[in-house]
């Protein structure tokens, strides 16, 4: 072979990045005719046994080995798709390298619907019209299909069959025959248009400069990123609303909005749509195959403009993002603990970036990392110090549980108690909050003391009273509330402790029986739709007191709502990580936010046994600012996030002493150096998880050290024992 021809060869290869747990693409020939693809390009390519649907990409960062083109499979075919473009690859290999996850795994969540690869689908659709010949044999199966048919109206064979009741053949035969034609059809109709309306709210003038920020940004076409830090109530949404309607005047530009618990937040819906005429298209793991197959078409087609999703919505192959907005940035929820561990609100950041385009942080309770990103000047601060129109916010009072709390057995205080009685009185509502579903966290034998455990998990199992079931809230185990005790196997002697939502329930029903009364858990809202009819109920007047989970924190707005009682106000507390503090605070300055935000005023109760506690302190006092302050000179002094990186390794298997074994080698080989930390081997927080022991390593650095090499070094040293894996977490969320 001369050296022309192997140079020949050589532009037949191509990288083709697989949607796999590999380190690198690989490299396949490119066999055709055609000249070969160029980067972003889709391709079908044998992987295995298997056929995968991959993109060519610029093999140059990952330094593999060098496959003999003689030895190199060919592709299978081009994908006739928008090719992904430059800052959606450099996304996928950044995101690999910073979560130190396989980039492979990260275009798969680009590439989630495989099937929407192949343009517009279409499929065969029947219809009748006028002066079609008429079958020359009318049995009964024929009539039902021609009736149902009479309106011209396109539809599919299966669709026909199932609506007239009919088998295929019928439908076949009365195609053959001429009374029915057919024609291959979209199945997927294009999303309709946003349209702002001509007039907006009229903003207030904090709004207005906020606004005006974000849109200039937003004309700009440039990387710009913002915090838009306001109070609960003051009105962020109408404010990015105004980025949207800027970023929508270019008429190929699209917007993502990210929501924690998308499925959730109804009445974000409504004011969108009340806003720009149409609803958004909408991405999470509950819109189904057919929903995400025509919302990811749409996307990497530019024609969907705004998109609004949960965090997996941030690998969508946008043509031409605009804006990105990350409303309630400091919500847990951003952080994928499973699969690629990574946070959404992190990584649209560095979206942000490569497409360089303008992006929102939207929170009242901003994390740690943003305000202190803010802080240096990294992003550019917005606030919002008052709430819009009247509303101002709820008066706080502390109910010391230690001296006012009430009867045993019981969970409502005298204070809140009388408090309910006076709204109910008034026409008003209330809220209680409890982060606790089921009955009783805990079902204890008074005989022998034996605790109820979750067999695969370090976990009381949890009371589901309306199920009589008990139910491990971490990996779904449940048993029948047991008559005896199993340990004991005394009769009668079992007994719950502590309160969850139903036991609550029991309570405010007995004490306040005309109430009407809804319980809002992601137990008791379980289908599509059950958030939005339970708000709609809300809104309407039609109910007098909620008692809910986290669910009801987010970000909803009940003007008739005046009362808000947080029945432990301790609990997020107990947990003991360093962040427990800074999240708690943010719980329940979201859950007070939901008080007084019409025209009448609200008061929030927090029942708490340690009311000196500094975040109780914190919300009674107001001062929000005073409380974060002391946690952030806190982290400093630690050189905790955010200001140091910290990275865990979690070991896990289902022999505890391998484990063990695995984080000693660990150990040994542990990084040295200076400034850098490493604690552990210790349980992790939950020591037992679905069968896997479960133990933690964490090391801590300095900002300016790369802490993946560190760890990727550390890795490579260390061979763990039989069956036990190490799971790598950079930027843990609890530590
Ligand atoms: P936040 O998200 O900051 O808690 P919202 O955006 O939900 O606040 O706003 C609170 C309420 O005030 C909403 O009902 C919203 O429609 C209304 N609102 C906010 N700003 C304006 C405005 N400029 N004009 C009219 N209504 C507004
Ligand atoms: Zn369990």
């Amino acid at each position: 072979m001369t050296a022309e021809s192997d140079d020949m060869g050589e532009a037949r290869r191509i990288s083709v990045m697989v949607p796999a747990p590999l380190d690198s693409p690989l490299d396949y020939l490119w066999a055709g005719d055609m000249p070969a693809p160029a980067p972003g390009h889709l391709v079908e390519v044998p992987l295995g046994k298997r056929r995968v649907i991959g993109g060519v990409w610029d093999g140059g960062r990952y330094k593999g080995r060098q496959v003999a083109l003689a030895k190199l499979k060919p592709a299978i075919r081009p994908v006739d798709a928008a090719p992904l473009d430059a800052a959606l690859m450099k996304l996928v290999d950044w995101v690999a390298a910073y979560t130190m996850s396989a980039p492979g795994m990260i275009l798969k969540m680009c590439l989630s619907v495989p099937e929407a690869l192949e343009g517009v689908p279409v499929r065969k659709h029947l219809f009748w019209r006028e002066g079609l010949s008429a079958p020359d044999k009318l049995t009964p199966a024929r009539k039902a299909v021609l009736t149902l048919m009479a309106d011209g109206i396109a539809r599919t064979p299966s669709e026909i069959g199932e609506l007239a009741g009919v088998s295929a053949a019928v439908i076949k035969g009365l195609e053959e025959q001429g009374a029915l034609v057919a024609e291959m059809r979209p199945v997927d109709q294009p999303f309709a248009v946003p349209m702002p309306k001509a007039e907006g709210p009229v903003l207030g003038r904090e709004q207005q400069t906020a606004a005006d920020s974000i849109s200039a940004a937003v004309a700009a076409k440039d990387f710009a990123p913002f915090l838009l830090d306001g109070i609960t109530g003051s009105g962020k949404t109408e404010v990015y609303f105004e980025g949207v309607v800027e970023a929508l005047k270019d008429p190929t530009a699209q917007i993502l909005v990210l929501l924690p618990e998308i499925a959730l937040t109804a009445q974000w819906f409504d004011r969108f749509a009340d806003r720009f005429g149409v609803e958004p298209v909408v991405w999470h793991s509950d819109i189904g195959q057919a929903g995400r197959r025509r919302a990811w078409g749409e996307i990497a087609a530019g024609r969907a403009r705004v998109v609004v999703g949960a965090r997996s919505a941030l690998f969508l192959p946008f043509r031409n993002l605009r804006l990105i907005i990350v409303d309630e940035e400091h919500d847990p929820s951003y952080k994928q603990e499973e699969g690629v561990i990574y946070h959404a609100r992190d990584m649209a950041v560095v979206r942000a970036k490569f497409e360089a385009c303008p992006l929102v942080l939207a929170s009242a309770t901003p994390s740690m990392e943003s305000r202190v990103n803010a802080k240096a000047g990294r992003y550019k601060e917005l606030r919002l110090t008052e709430r819009h129109g009247a509303a101002e916010l709820p008066a706080m009072r502390v109910i010391d549980m230690r001296h006012e709390g009430p009867a045993s057995g019981e969970w409502i205080a005298p204070m809140l108690a009388s408090a309910i009685e006076d709204r109910l009185g008034r026409g008003e509502q209330s809220m209680l909050f409890l982060n606790r579903r089921g009955y009783a966290p805990l079902t204890l034998c008074r005989t022998c003391g034996h605790r109820i455990e979750c067999p695969a998990c370090s976990a009381w199992l949890v009371e589901h009273r309306s199920e009589r079931r008990l139910v491990c809230h971490h990996c779904g185990h449940s048993m029948r509330t047991p008559d005896n005790c199993p340990e004991c196997d005394d009769t009668g002697s079992l007994v719950p402790c502590g309160p969850g939502v139903e036991r609550l329930q029991e309570e405010v029903t007995a004490r306040f029986p005309t109430a009407r009364l809804a319980v809002m858990t992601s137990d008791t809202l379980t289908r599509p739709g059950d958030m939005a009819r339970m708000v709609a109920m809300i809104e309407s007047g039609a109910l007098d007191i909620v008692i809910g989970t986290q669910i009801v924190t987010k970000g909803y707005h009940f003007p008739n709502l005046t009362c808000v009682g947080v029945i432990d106000a301790d609990l997020g507390l107990r947990g003991g990580d360093l962040r427990a503090g800074e999240r708690t605070w943010q719980q329940l300055v979201q859950v007070a936010g939901r008080a007084g935000r019409g025209d009448k005023p609200g008061t929030v109760f927090l029942q708490s046994y340690d009311p000196a506690h500094p975040v109780v302190a914190a919300i009674a006092t107001g001062d929000g600012e005073a409380f974060m302050e002391a946690e952030e000179a806190e982290r400093s002094r630690f050189h905790m996030p955010p200001f140091g990186r910290l990275a865990a390794l979690v070991i896990s298997g289902p022999d505890l002493a391998a484990v063990v074994e695995t984080g000693r080698r660990l150990a040994r080989a542990a990084p040295q150096g200076d400034g850098i930390h490493v604690l552990g081997p210790a349980p992790a927080p939950l020591a037992r998880l679905r069968g896997l022991h479960r133990h933690r390593m964490l090391v801590q650095t300095g900002r300016d050290t790369l802490i993946q090499d560190l760890v990727a070094g550390w890795l490579g040293r260390v061979k763990p024992a039989s069956a036990v894996k190490i799971r790598v977490d950079i930027d843990p969320y609890s530590f």
